[in-house]
């Protein structure tokens, strides 16, 4: 069991710099009105991390389609790159699509890769993005239209960085795409906590699933996180994906658990002071959150990344500038 108060630890190791994540929002999907979503968040998010000084934030390079082949099926690569999927199967995905759309989509399993880059290089890796575990193999669902994680898994295989991995799934979705495409590899360890009774009502097989009943609260989630963490850390991956969904939020319209932003907090230190504390690498992209209003979801995936800054020592340096300067 991780013991909450070796959180506040900081490493020796800590390196004074500025926490590079990815964003892609400047690609703009059309949506039509009324779009269920949350297009505004990601613009949000970036402008609040930009104003917060511990985090550069650079436009995620787009993905290649033959990387996006290593994990998906190339006709549906292909087909969703040129506009010529079936309308169903767009449906499905829940965008219409759009010449933007494929920019954004691209950049966002680009960001993920290039986060995983980060995070082999100096421990931690960051999207504003990604997260899209419901895409499988040749379909997407769910506002996912291919799977960052899986990708990036692969891509990160076929250039010989890596092989054993660990992806902890915490938004309120099970992550079925995910648990899919890993269900039968002894290399990556699924995870996913999410709620029993919500999409996808068809779940698939992650290496552990937690299903958690309508109403879940802090003290119970949290316990429940305690309980399968270990499991992750003694499989001793090379990097860890942390998919960090906000919709566990009790204001969340998407989700019907009941957590608190302290609740999500302490979520959110608990999988990054744990992969720290081991030395494990993390990526950590978003996922979904669907407040009312939108500002609740932008102030919790906000959190996520400045538990992120202050583990990972970020703002040490800008704090140092500050000082030397008398202010
Ligand atoms: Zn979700």
């Amino acid at each position: 069991m991780l013991s909450r108060t070796r959180f506040a630890e900081k490493s020796a190791s800590s390196v004074n710099h500025t926490l590079q994540v990815f964003y892609c929002d400047h690609h703009e999907i059309p949506l039509p009105p009324g779009h269920k979503f949350p297009l505004p968040k990601y613009r949000m998010l970036r402008e609040k991390l930009e104003q917060d000084g511990r985090f550069c934030l650079e436009p995620a390079p787009s993905a290649y389609s033959k990387t996006i082949c290593l994990a998906h099926d190339a006709e549906y690569v292909n087909g969703f790159i040129g506009g010529t999927l079936p309308h169903l199967v767009m449906r499905r995905i829940g965008f219409p699509w759009s010449a933007g759309l494929v920019r954004r989509t691209l950049a966002s399993a680009g960001g993920t890769i290039a986060a995983a880059e980060n995070a082999l290089k100096h421990g931690f890796g960051g999207t504003l993005a990604g997260g899209t575990h419901h895409a499988f193999r040749s379909e997407g669902a769910g506002f996912c239209v291919f799977n960052d994680v899986a990708v990036a898994i692969h891509w990160l295989r076929s250039v010989g960085r890596g092989h054993r991995f660990a992806v902890v799934d915490l938004d309120v979705h099970q992550g079925d795409g995910t648990a899919q495409f890993f269900e039968h590899d002894r290399d990556v360890f699924t995870v996913s906590l999410h709620e029993k009774n919500n999409f996808p009502f068809r779940k698939q097989h992650s290496k552990i699933d937690v299903e958690l009943e309508d109403g879940t609260q802090d003290e119970e989630y949290l316990r429940a996180l305690d309980a399968v963490l270990p499991s992750v850390w003694e499989f001793a991956p090379e990097l860890v994906f942390y998919l960090s969904g906000v919709d566990a939020l009790a204001a969340d319209r998407l989700g019907r658990l009941s957590l608190s932003l302290e609740g999500m907090k302490t979520r959110d230190r608990t999988v990054i002071a744990g992969a720290k504390a081991r030395q494990i690498p993390l990526v950590v992209t978003l996922g979904g959150g669907y407040a009312e209003p939108i500002e609740l979801t932008v102030q919790a995936h906000a959190s996520t990344f400045s538990i992120a800054a202050e583990v990972f020592g970020a703002g040490d340096a800008v704090e140092a500038a500050r000082e030397s300067a008398g202010r």
